[in-house]
């Protein structure tokens, strides 16, 4: 198969790029580089663009016979999405409408999205099945909500077949240590503790600890980059077989607290770091806990790592031997 990978020189994309070599597939990368790394892409055909460029997805669907599509292409940042939706909106829902078409006018029918645990907002059970209700509490999750809705209506009107996956937490880094996570500016717990561990932060802040939780810190649940980029080739698969359009969650249905995640870390690196406690950040849940059940059923997916300090072990591999994440292009 030939996979066009939108995205692919992001964080999960990169990762999903190197499984799905690994496994055999052909892949097409497209990425702006606005916030994926050059020192992240393989040896495989890249377009620098955005989705909205016509001219540009024209020339990739016809210099490549294109099988199915990844589309990671996104922002993702909860807090940025809040102070300016309508730039969320262009980018993600108006990027995807562009991508969507284009495979319409040139008859790729499988697309597997990258979607957000963030579609369901304040949940009201624990796991997190497929069927609860959605309803984001930011623009980012609206903007994937919008979006998988997209697709759905595509399905009957042109017979273009999605899988949407749920993210729980991603985290950790190929464990040959290949690629890793870099974001600029940095959000996401596991990195920044382990920039606490490396020296490039005095402490980390608990955001929150008066959470309905055990130790009243937030509870999430955390799954390997490795695991998630299985979950897309087998969801190409399902696509392949069965055709049938789905939603999965993907999380290793386990939570662990902050605190719990910064002993861990402790642990891992053998270093001190320390924390504080600090203001709860809007609109964090207090738990998000997938249920896999569904992905496991029909997609046969076993996520992997299930061992926390395994995750955060491959994630320190990276950090500590690219302190400076994808150096080259800064
Ligand atoms: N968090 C924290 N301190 C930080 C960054 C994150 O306490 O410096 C908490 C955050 O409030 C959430 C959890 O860690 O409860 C995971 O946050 P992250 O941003 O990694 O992922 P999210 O759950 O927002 O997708």
């Amino acid at each position: 198969m030939t996979i066009l990978v939108t995205g692919g020189a992001g964080y999960i994309g990169s990762h999903t790029v190197l499984h799905l070599l690994d496994k055999g597939e052909d892949v097409v990368v497209l990425d702006s580089l606005e916030k994926g790394h050059a020192g992240a892409l393989q040896d495989v055909p890249f377009y620098q663009g955005e989705l909205r460029d016509e001219p540009l997805l024209d020339e990739v669907f016809t210099k490549h016979s294109i099988d199915a599509v990844v589309h990671f292409a996104a922002h993702s940042l909860v807090g940025e999405s809040v102070e300016q939706p309508l730039y969320y909106y262009e980018n993600n829902v108006l990027g995807s409408h562009a991508l969507i078409s284009k495979m319409v006018e040139h008859h790729v029918k499988h697309i597997v999205f990258s979607s957000t645990a963030a579609t369901y907002g304040e949940p009201e059970q624990i796991p997190i099945v497929e069927s609860l209700p959605t309803a984001p509490t930011n623009p980012y999750g609206e903007t994937k909500l919008a979006i998988e809705k997209m697709l759905r209506w595509c399905e009957p009107a042109y017979g273009l077949k999605s899988v949407s996956l749920r993210y729980f937490n991603a985290a950790g880094a190929d464990p040959k240590g290949r690629i890793g996570e870099d974001h600029l500016p940095e959000s996401h717990l596991i990195p920044i503790v382990l920039q606490v561990a490396l020296g490039q932060r005095q402490q980390v802040q608990i955001f929150g600890d008066d959470y309905d939780t055990e130790d009243g810190s937030c509870i999430r649940d955390y799954i390997h980059v490795m695991d998630l980029a299985d979950a897309h080739y087998l969801a190409l698969k399902h696509l392949k077989q069965t055709g049938s359009s789905e939603v999965y969650n993907l999380g290793i249905g386990q939570g662990f607290s902050v605190k719990e995640v910064i002993e861990v870390c402790r642990h891992v690196t053998e270093q001190e770091i320390p924390a504080v406690v600090a203001p709860r950040r809007t609109g964090d849940p207090a738990t998000l806990i997938a249920s896999p059940e569904k992905a496991k059923a029909q997609l046969g997916w076993e996520p992997r790592y299930t061992d926390l300090s395994e995750i955060v072990a491959h994630a320190w591999g990276w950090h500590s031997n690219h302190p400076n994440g994808y150096e080259k292009d800064k």
